[in-house]
C-alpha cells in the first residue's frame, strides 16, 4: 500500500506477527521514502450472519460498533485494546461457526457479556444492566451478589459507585 503520509508506493515491513489470537497479521512498515511507520492489519474476510433485531429487522454485523459498545462499558477499566481484540475474535469465531445465515441480536449481546464477564466483572456489570434492562433492583443485586461470592470485596468496592447518587444513570433508569 501507498505511504499514507506521504503517498509514496514503497515502504518496507520492519516486523510482522500474529495478532487477534491469530486471525490477523499485524505488520509494521516504514515508508522508503519520509522514514514514517505505520501498522497494518490483515485478515481473512468470511461471511458473517446477519443481526436480527428484537423489531425484526436485520443488519449487517458490524465490529466497530460492537467494539465501541465494548469501550464504553470498559471505560477508565484496566483492559487494553488486545483484550477487546481477542473477545471480539471470540465472539466473531463464534457466530461464524454456528453456520446460520441469521441470528437474533438477544444471541450477540448474551456473546458479549460471556467475554466482559472474563474480561473486567465491572464492565460486565456495566453492559448487563444497560443490556438486560434489569426489570428491578433486586435482580441487579443478585447479580452483584453473584460476583461478590466468586471473587470479593474488592469488586464490590468498585461496584458501588454503581449504587451511589454519581454514576448511578445506568441504574437508576428504570423506575
Ligand atoms: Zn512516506
Amino acid at each position: 500500500m501507498y505511504c499514507p503520509f506521504c503517498g509514496h508506493v514503497e515502504t518496507k515491513v520492519t516486523d510482522s506477527r500474529l495478532a487477534a489470537e491469530g486471525e490477523q497479521i499485524r505488520r509494521r512498515r516504514e515508508c522508503l521514502s519520509c522514514g514514517e511507520r505505520f501498522t497494518t492489519f490483515e485478515s481473512a474476510e468470511l461471511v458473517m450472519p446477519q443481526i436480527v433485531k428484537a423489531d425484526g429487522t436485520r443488519e449487517p454485523f458490524d465490529q466497530a460498533k460492537l467494539r465501541s459498545g465494548m469501550q464504553k462499558a470498559l471505560e477508565k477499566r484496566p483492559v487494553g485494546n488486545e483484550g477487546i481484540d481477542a473477545a471480539l475474535a471470540h465472539i466473531g469465531h463464534k457466530l461464524r461457526s454456528l453456520g446460520e445465515r441469521e441470528v437474533p441480536s438477544r444471541l450477540l449481546g448474551e456473546l458479549v457479556m460471556e467475554e466482559l464477564r472474563h474480561l473486567d466483572e465491572v464492565a460486565y456489570v456495566r453492559f448487563a444492566s444497560v443490556y438486560r434492562s434489569f426489570q428491578d433492583v433486586a435482580a441487579f443485586h443478585e447479580e452483584i451478589l453473584k460476583l461478590q461470592q466468586g471473587r470479593g470485596a474488592s469488586t464490590l468496592n468498585q461496584l458501588s459507585f454503581l449504587e451511589g447518587s454519581g454514576d448511578a444513570n445506568l441504574v437508576k433508569k428504570k423506575p
